[in-house]
């Protein structure tokens, strides 16, 4: 008998997790396959504290391709670009065709630029690989040039927060190294909100509000970017603000190529699922993240609902693949945030509640170096990257 074949596609933040647990209990007689676009998948937690220079690449990123090996499955760096779900086949970008028997989507979401010309003209947060590249010219033209710029940074959410105030508190160390006087550096925050962090308690919004002002960074609430070019942006009031870098941190929606699936999708192109992680279109398909949308349980799009989401994504494909009853899932409606402030400093936000300081900076650092020690081996640990 043909083994089944289990395909993940996307090293997300789920499918780590379900790649370990496959790894330390093997299913037998079912093959599984880890196709993603990148090796070295970013874990979204430590991604601001790696641009404010705590963390360095390899302390923030997931070697998909050792994981797979320890787990006994086989990797394949490659981009999916379509699902022939009658044939139940993925597509590659290269045109290559890979069967399975059950396929789960782990694949984040795409940056949705609308018709600003922010694609063009800003660099968006994810994919990190893109957004690296962007960071590091940055990084050396402000070093070898200190001269006045401007760096705008589009989305209230704690993606956009995080950022600005990460970039700021590097730039600014790299140049007092220099002797150079970092007030030339401008930073201006825009959302369309009324306030940053929307989906925080009052007290963590004003705590930030007030820790922008503090660093003399500019915040424009209510202001929607309404276009990008090369020497700035455009709010809706059709006023333009200079920028020498316009990083695009907000609104997000589902891979394009998913609209040719056939997959129930939302309003904004994620997967619909229901309470077993699979498409609500089809039992064979799963997915997971910020890829999915669950019908009966919608949650914010975050790093934390993704990890959550890892151990039954395992549970049920396992299942599924054995012909068992599947386990509906209930995820958290509230969790607790640990929104960083550049330097090492955090804020710990949950319901009503909030505390912050250099101890929860700590704790966070604690959770994220344990979070990742799970996915490492001995070797990646030494791992030149
Ligand atoms: C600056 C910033 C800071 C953030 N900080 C936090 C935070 O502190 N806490 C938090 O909870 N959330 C945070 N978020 C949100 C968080 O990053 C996302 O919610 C999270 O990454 C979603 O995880 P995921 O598993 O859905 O996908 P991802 O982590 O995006 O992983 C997707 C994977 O799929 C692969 N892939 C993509 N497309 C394809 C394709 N077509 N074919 C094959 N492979 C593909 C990619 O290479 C990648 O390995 C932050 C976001 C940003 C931008």
């Amino acid at each position: 008998m043909t083994a089944r074949h289990l395909l993940l596609v996307g090293g997300g933040h789920s499918h780590v997790e379900v790649m370990r647990r496959l790894g330390q209990r093997p299913l037998p007689g079912i093959r599984v396959t880890l196709l993603s676009r990148d090796r070295f998948t970013p874990y979204s937690g430590m991604l601001p504290g790696y641009i404010a220079g705590h963390y360095r690449y390899r302390d923030v990123h997931i070697d998909l391709q050792a994981l797979a090996a320890r787990a006994g499955i086989e990797f394949i760096p490659a981009s999916a670009t379509g699902l022939d779900r009658m044939a139940r086949t993925l597509i590659t970008a290269s045109g290559a065709a890979y069967p399975y028997d059950a396929v789960s989507l782990d694949i984040g979401s795409t940056p949705d630029p609308g018709q600003t010309g922010a694609d063009r003209h800003a660099v968006a947060a994810k994919p990190i690989d893109g957004f690296d590249a962007r960071w590091r010219a940055l990084l050396e033209r402000v070093c070898a040039d200190p001269r006045p710029r401007r760096i705008a940074v589009v989305g209230g959410g704690a993606g956009g927060v995080e950022l600005v105030l990460a970039m700021q508190h590097r730039l600014t160390a790299e140049l007092q190294a220099r002797g150079a006087d970092p007030s030339v550096l401008r930073f201006a925050l825009y959302t369309r909100g009324a306030s940053v962090l929307p989906t925080h308690n009052p007290r963590v919004r004003r705590r930030f509000q007030r820790l922008l002002a503090r660093r003399h960074i500019g915040l424009h609430c209510g202001e929607a970017v309404t276009a990008v070019d090369a020497h700035g942006l455009t709010t809706a009031d059709g006023r333009h603000h200079d920028a020498e870098e316009v990083i695009w941190v907000t609104r997000a929606r589902g891979a394009d190529w998913l609209t040719t699936t056939g997959l129930a999708l939302d309003a904004q192109g994620f997967i619909r699922v229901g309470d077993t992680l699979q498409s609500v279109t089809d039992a064979g398909v799963f997915a997971a993240g910020d890829i999915a949308s669950m019908d009966n349980q919608p949650r914010a799009k975050a790093g934390v609902i993704a990890v959550r989401q890892g151990p039954p994504l395992a549970h049920n494909l396992r299942r599924f693949l054995r012909d068992q009853p599947l386990r509906p899932y209930h995820p958290q409606r509230r969790w607790l945030a640990l929104v960083t402030t550049g330097d090492r400093h955090a804020v710990a936000s949950r319901g009503a509640f909030s505390i912050g300081g250099r101890l929860v900076w700590h704790f966070k650092d604690w959770i994220d170096r344990r979070f990742m020690r799970r996915y490492r081996g001995a070797r990646d640990a030494t791992s030149s990257v």
